[in-house]
């Protein structure tokens, strides 16, 4: 399996145009990991050096990508937070509503793989069983898979107009108006989205949808500190983010990180969901195992003064439902996820729409 030192030893070759430094002597790329089958790095190129971006980013995209284990590759870019923060210090970025849109919640964690689209796609089903109306927009690119979660990964939306004026139609079910990036992408292939890309295409996803009224717009997010989530939070009003993690206190960084981000953009954290946070066995349904440990979700709710809204346990019907199109919170309402994804819906009814 690929290593750190391997990943970074490969990396070194690439250099700066101007010094002939390697970039991570530099600095400029750093905190490499390597998920298999993911390689995540983060990109902080100086101002100065951001017309070599295109060129770095294919490079390292190139050297990854040779790794036989290796098939995605997330690049974050940590200057163009810098940029963002800039921005807000020095020049407010307008924000532009979404007619017909009451609140915009945003679904975010520091990692892969913690369950964030699990919950985004509960929290959506949960607000539609209270009659809300709901839309879903999925924006996780690295891994666009509310479309399968919810069943509806063949369906294509319709889309009519072109340029400026084309208009995109959700697809429904459940209750739910969804809109992904999945719907877009090919199954399996790996894509690279440019800041600049990206950006248009959030936009698109936000102001040119045909979205209707909606009480709420739930918005899965990539995981970490990327492009996507400073396009988003530039662009329209979000009422709140909820930051998904596990029980772990040891791997709390990323979501630290995550968290540190939203409130730098100057996004209003509704709180902590803890998932993963106990295992009940499905033959003892009164037994409980911290297999991931305790902990983690309350440590970062307390350092941030948030509420930790809720603790899911790790269910099999969960993924073996997913699996097939089925969010536990339609297909099992009485199993304790959710239940718990209700009480969470009820909660962010409460504080957003009863008030
Ligand atoms: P992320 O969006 O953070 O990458 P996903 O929501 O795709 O994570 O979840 C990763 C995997 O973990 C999926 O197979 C999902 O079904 C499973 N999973 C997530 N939450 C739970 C849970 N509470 N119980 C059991 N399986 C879960």
């Amino acid at each position: 399996m690929t290593t750190v030192e391997q990943a970074n030893y490969a990396l070194s070759k690439i250099l700066d145009t101007g010094s002939q430094k390697n970039l991570i002597e530099l600095g400029w790329i750093k905190n490499v990991r390597v998920p298999i089958p993911r390689a995540i790095i983060t990109l902080a190129l100086p101002s100065y050096a951001n017309s070599q971006r295109d060129r770095i980013v294919q490079e390292i995209r190139k050297i990854l990508l040779n790794f036989s284990d290796i098939e995605d590759v997330q690049i974050e870019l940590e200057n163009n937070l810098e940029q963002a923060n800039s921005n807000i210090e020095n020049n407010q970025p307008q924000l532009q509503k979404i007619n017909g849109i009451k609140q915009i919640i945003a679904v975010s964690s520091g990692k892969g793989g913690v369950g964030k689209s699990t919950i985004a796609v509960n929290i959506a089903c949960s607000l539609s069983k209270l009659g809300l109306k709901t839309g879903l927009l999925d924006a996780d690119i690295y891994g666009p898979n509310t479309p399968s979660m919810l069943g509806v990964s063949e369906e294509s939306p319709k889309v009519f107009g072109s340029g400026n004026e084309q208009r995109l139609i959700p697809i429904t079910k459940y209750g739910i108006s969804i809109v992904s990036m999945g719907f877009l992408i090919e199954e399996g292939q790996p894509v690279i989205w440019r800041g600049p890309m990206l950006n248009s295409i959030i936009r698109q996803f936000l102001y040119q949808v045909e979205w209707k009224n909606l009480d709420f717009l739930i918005i899965d997010l990539p995981p970490g500190t990327g492009d996507a989530q400073i396009s988003l939070a530039q662009s329209v009003p979000i009422s709140g983010a909820i930051i998904v993690t596990t029980p772990q206190k040891v791997s709390l960084q990323d979501s630290r990180r995550g968290l540190a981000m939203f409130k730098q953009l100057g996004v209003p954290l509704i709180g902590v969901v803890e998932n993963m946070s106990i295992f009940i066995p499905p033959d003892q349904p009164n037994k409980s195992y911290k297999i991931f440990g305790s902990g983690g979700g309350q440590l970062l709710a307390d350092e941030n003064n948030l509420p930790l809204l809720a603790q899911i346990p790790i269910e099999m019907p969960v993924v073996t439902e997913s699996n097939q199109g089925l969010p536990i919170s339609i297909s099992e309402p009485n199993t304790n996820s959710a239940i718990k994804f209700q009480e969470l819906a009820s909660l962010i009814q409460t504080k957003f729409i009863d008030k």
